[in-house]
């Protein structure tokens, strides 16, 4: 089944790399104001990293505007981190698909060597049943998705979607990349 991410570094540095695709395309588009950006990357920790990552990989892609009276930021979307959340968005979605799957005993062992504890599954799954369920972007992909099997539980059935048609690597970098749009705030 699908207990297992890429644990090669190319699968993480690819992962990366379709990040800096992301954020080349929101620093092209520029500020709403009209204003250029400048990168204004931040370092960020990640937890439930399969593979030592080198630091470079830990930066979320960032913007600032450079006009005067406004220096927004734009954070553009990113398959590596899912919003705020300190673990990887593949290690998220990993564990809280394997906690409504068939084998519980998984779980332990992924949270085990991830070192998520309960309680942080436990809110893995608010965010998925109450907050994922009700974005805008999820009302679209489910109509989109339209021709899949019924999704009913999430993020399972959507991990199912993806890895059952696809390689291992492959499936995840699709799954990651259809879910980047939620990544940010206000998706
Ligand atoms: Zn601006």
């Amino acid at each position: 089944m699908y207990h297992e991410l890429p644990r090669t570094a190319r699968f993480w540095s690819f992962l990366f790399a379709v990040d800096q695709d992301l954020a080349e395309t929101a620093r092209k588009q520029g500020c709403p104001c009209g204003g250029r950006l400048h990168s204004a990357h931040y370092l960020r920790k990640p937890r439930g990293t399969p593979v030592q990552l080198p630091q470079s990989q830990c930066l979320r892609l960032s913007f600032c505007c450079d006009r005067d009276g406004c220096r927004k930021r734009v954070t553009p979307p990113s398959v590596r981190f899912l919003g705020p959340m300190v673990y990887l968005g593949a290690i998220v979605i990993l564990i809280s698909a394997m906690r409504q799957g068939p084998s519980p005993r998984r779980v332990r062992e992924l949270s085990a060597r991830f070192g998520a504890d309960r309680r942080t599954i436990a809110r893995w799954l608010v965010f998925w049943r109450e907050r994922f369920s009700q974005t805008p972007f999820w009302k679209i992909a489910r109509a989109r998705l339209g021709a899949l099997p019924e999704i009913v539980s999430l993020p399972y059935d959507l991990v199912d979607a993806f890895l059952s048609r696809h390689r291992r690597c492959r499936g995840w970098t699709l799954l990651l990349r259809f879910l980047a749009p939620i990544t940010i705030p206000g998706a």
